[in-house]
């Protein structure tokens, strides 16, 4: 594989056309690519301001040819593409980060075995796939716990606490899945990530960790600095190379941790891609998340990962958005509206970051 990086006017090819999709088409443009969408969804968030746009179905195999051939590298937004559309584009363009970092991803199982494989704590969990093995599972896992769905999960669906052993059953029924994994519910202090660039050559940037609050399973809100220890921040960006290296990933990766009322961290998840938490760089870095994904995945060398301003990045959550006259109108509030027409509940229709001197 070459290592020169895709020249200024090259096409990135994106997998997945949400406001992920949105936001690096925005910052490749910037550096002078340009951007190839594949989504099924007409007028998709990142369609809206990409040159290109192929609406098809994730699994077209006629559409994915043509697009690979349109394009000078493929990359993707979300985690579940399907793995014979990656292999369709492997034979035909570079894949960055490769399937093989999403095949690791797309099941929460096989992702935790790996990060234990490679000495990175986790919660104690451990593989279901009847309510028999669920019960005999709550036994050894302890209560309260987690089920969840082992894969397509994100933002909380797919999960049910369990609390009482009595409540197995039910929690089975309810998840409807074939594949499940139970994990100890942590008592934590606080969730944070790291948001980090991996290059063609093995070079890191990781941002500061983000504090994360939730709101019904929902990212409601990313604080930096994150309240954690200096020590516990690194420990964190640490962790998260050491991760991106272990999976030899080109482009983004986003590591969801828990940090326990004693000062541990437990990763809970893994992101191949832009992540939520990372929104605030746009505002708070001279180079953002969006900028170094596509630095990352066209070879080009990586900016820097420090922030000029500490940040507040809240997100706009269904109606949340309807608010956007008044945040539009507070000079100092940078709004990001992500062009999606129908509002539902909790659907992420933009996010607003308030920076200030950094401390
Ligand atoms: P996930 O889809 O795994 O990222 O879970 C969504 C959210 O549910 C997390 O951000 C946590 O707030 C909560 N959660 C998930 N797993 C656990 C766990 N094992 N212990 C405590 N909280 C959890």
């Amino acid at each position: 594989m070459t290592k020169a990086p895709l020249p200024p006017g090259s096409t990135i090819g994106i997998f997945g056309g949400g406001q992920l999709g949105r936001m690096t088409a925005l910052a490749a443009g910037e550096l002078g690519y340009r951007v190839h969408v594949f989504d099924p969804e007409t007028d998709c968030p990142a369609a809206q301001v990409a040159g290109r746009h192929t609406a098809a179905a994730y699994d077209d195999t006629t559409a994915i040819e043509a697009f690979a051939d349109a394009i000078d590298v493929a990359t993707f937004e979300f985690e579940n593409v399907p793995s014979a559309s990656l292999a369709t584009l492997k034979g035909r363009v570079p894949v960055r980060p490769s399937g093989a970092v999403l095949h690791v991803v797309q099941d929460r199982l096989r992702e935790k075995d790996f990060l234990n494989s490679i000495g990175v704590a986790t919660t104690a969990y451990a593989a279901v796939a009847s309510p028999a093995e669920l019960a005999e599972r709550v036994q050894t896992i302890g209560l309260p716990a987690i089920l969840k769905g082992a894969r397509m999960g994100y933002d909380g669906k797919g999960q049910r606490r369990i609390d009482a052993a009595a409540e197995c059953e039910a929690a089975w029924k309810a998840l409807k899945a074939e594949h499940a994994i139970l994990e100890a519910r942590v008592d934590f202090a606080c969730e944070i990530s790291v948001v980090a660039a991996r290059g063609l050559d093995g070079d890191l940037a990781a941002y500061a960790p983000s504090e994360n609050r939730h709101r019904d399973h929902i990212l409601k809100e990313s604080v930096v600095p994150a309240a954690v220890a200096p020590d516990i921040a690194a420990e964190a960006q640490a962790i998260t190379g050491k991760i991106a290296a272990a999976l030899d990933l080109v482009g983004l990766l986003a590591v969801e941790f828990f940090v326990t009322k004693d000062g541990a961290l437990l990763v809970n998840e893994l992101a191949p891609r832009p992540h939520n938490s990372g929104h605030w760089t746009i505002d708070a870095c001279l180079v953002s998340q969006f900028e170094q994904f596509v630095r990352a995945v066209t070879g080009l060398p990586l900016g820097t990962a420090e922030r000029h301003s500490d940040a507040v990045m809240t997100n706009l959550l269904g109606d949340d958005v309807l608010a956007w006259p008044e945040l539009a109108a507070e000079g100092d509030a940078s709004l990001h509206l992500y062009g999606k027409k129908d509002v539902r509940p909790g659907r992420k229709m933009g996010h607003v970051t308030r920076i200030k001197p950094k401390t």
